[in-house]
């Protein structure tokens, strides 16, 4: 629970010094660590320190974001505590208790724990197709929770792309709904990598386990790809490694200067991706 100028921050600083002890929910910490063990201690002096370098200009200046943050217990009270509590209990009678516990804390417990699993899972447990010097991975088990939020690889390698998928149809709900909000005039300029920026990023640095690019050898150690077992992907990870993560005081490109951007890729309306 925060507002979304300090969850954008702490997001910024996550892109910036992915999986080192800069980034706030360093997957290196462990599981438990970058799921929710993060919000539970201390933060490390390093998250601290260079998340005040971090440009929040934009964010500053929009006042729907800067009336959020100053009004956040105000709101989170009545959109989050009150309202779902009391829509039972007004219309449907409902007991307050049952209530409370079911449409607030239930809820609450199942959609966090859901959202954190991408900082966790989809960090730990899967494939790297785009990039194996980053280590987020593509599960689709995540995205299937989080409603698109798994193809973690992908998200880092190209962290400007509203779809935050090379695919947006595999259990992609939230770019959906970026593209509707689009159509109503609610979002606009949505930024997406042209397929010929991917292709080349995947040559360049996937794992090779990509499902259309990939080579034999490297699929070969993601035997489950599919099934139960997948989230955990034993032969996966025996196999490829997770890559170390070095922090230096630059840390990473939030707009990936490696890529090349093209301006009219970076301009073009989605209707036509
Ligand atoms: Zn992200
Ligand atoms: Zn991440």
């Amino acid at each position: 629970m925060n507002s979304v100028f300090i969850w954008c921050r702490d997001h910024r600083l996550h892109h910036r010094y992915s999986d080192t002890d800069g980034d706030p929910h360093n997957s290196k910490r462990g599981f438990f660590f970058c799921h929710m063990g993060w919000l539970m201690t201390k933060k490390h002096p390093y998250v601290i320190e260079l998340g005040r370098r971090i440009d929040m200009s934009d964010l500053q200046a929009d006042w729907m974001v800067m009336f959020q943050k100053k009004y956040y217990y105000y709101l989170y009270f009545l959109l989050a505590i009150f309202i779902p509590t009391s829509v039972p209990v007004y219309f449907f009678g409902e007991n307050l208790w049952t209530s409370l516990l079911v449409c607030y804390f239930a809820r609450y417990v199942l959609s966090l724990n859901g959202t954190w699993l991408v900082n966790s899972a989809a960090h730990l447990y899967g494939t790297r197709p785009y990039d194996q010097n980053l280590q987020p991975v593509e599960s689709w088990f995540v995205s299937l929770i989080s409603l698109g939020e798994g193809w973690h690889n992908y998200h880092h390698a190209f962290p400007w792309d509203y779809k935050a998928a090379e695919l947006s149809m595999h259990f992609n709900q939230s770019a959906s709904i970026i593209r509707f909000l689009e159509r109503i005039g609610l979002a606009y300029d949505l930024k997406t990598a042209s397929p010929e920026l991917v292709k080349n990023r995947i040559i360049r640095t996937g794992d090779g386990s990509h499902y259309e690019l990939g080579t034999e050898e490297a699929r070969e150690a993601v035997k489950i790809s599919w099934g139960p077992l997948h989230p955990l992907n034993p032969s996966y990870n025996s196999t490829l490694k997770a890559p170390d993560a070095i922090l230096k005081p630059g840390g990473l490109p939030l707009y990936h200067e490696k890529d090349i951007l093209d301006a009219d890729v970076m301009k073009r309306k989605t209707s036509q991706a």
